[in-house]
């Protein structure tokens, strides 16, 4: 299965990318996941990219387009992978075409998670993540069992950087102005599954399993 995550900031993109890479064993390609992981390593794209992530600014989309291209060109994405937070301008969705046509490859779902912009500001502002293994909590709706400590590792939880009110309120801008139009144009594919995401993380979970085996 090819499938694309769709959603605002704080939607719950990564929470349920986690039981959608398990239920059907393929990887999980989360872009800002590899930004910052090339921060944290201060790798050359790391350094180009910190700027855009600290403001909630998209990275140019020839920064974007490159890794994900090399990211599903490997091995293990062969028989299909999960694209979370890709494309979010209309010029990577165009990009991402013509790298499957390349592979030889077709999409087969967009699973677009719907929340309204009011609540996002606190799922993300209350977003904590494992330090250790990157597990995602959040202070109110998905605590973990010991405050500020990971139930899966025992690691240490923090808040990203861009986690705070003012960037976050940017980041949703941003995806009403530049990500949106995606909608309409997987809509017009015919590949688009429409998911309420404002409701318990398991029964967003079960909708979109359920959409996904085409039940
Ligand atoms: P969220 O899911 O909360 O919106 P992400 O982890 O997906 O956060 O993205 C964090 C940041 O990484 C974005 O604000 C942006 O700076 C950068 N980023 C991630 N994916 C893309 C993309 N497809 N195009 C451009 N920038 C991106
Ligand atoms: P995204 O990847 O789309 O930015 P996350 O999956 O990181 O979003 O979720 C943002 C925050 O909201 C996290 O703290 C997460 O635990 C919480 N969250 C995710 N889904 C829900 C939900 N259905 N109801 C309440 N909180 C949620
Ligand atoms: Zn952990």
């Amino acid at each position: 299965m090819r499938a694309i995550l769709l959603g605002p900031p704080g939607a719950g993109k990564g929470t349920q990318a986690e039981t959608i890479v398990n239920e059907f064993k393929i990887p999980h390609v989360s872009t800002g996941d590899m930004f910052r992981k090339n921060i944290k390593e201060q790798t050359q794209l790391g350094k180009k990219v910190k700027s855009y992530l600290d403001k909630g600014a998209l990275v140019p989309d020839e920064l974007t387009v490159e890794i994900v291209k090399d990211r599903i060109s490997q091995v293990d994405c062969k028989n299909g992978f999960l694209l979370d937070g890709f494309p979010r301008t209309l010029e990577q969705a165009n990009a991402l075409d013509n790298v499957l046509s390349e592979l030889g490859q077709k999409l087969d779902y967009v699973i677009n998670i719907e929340v309204d912009s009011k609540l996002l500001i606190d799922r993300a502002v209350g977003r904590r993540i494992c330090k250790d293994c990157g597990q995602t909590y959040h202070l109110l709706f998905n605590k973990p069992t010991k405050e500020g400590v990971c139930d899966k590792c025992g690691g240490e939880l923090y808040q990203r950087k861009d986690d705070t009110e003012e960037t976050v309120a940017n980041r949703i801008n941003v995806y009403q102005n530049q990500t949106q139009p995606l909608i309409e144009y997987y809509t017009n594919k015919g590949c688009i599954i429409n998911i309420n995401g404002e409701q318990s993380i398991d029964k967003v979970s079960r909708d979109i399993i359920s959409n996904l085996r085409g039940e």
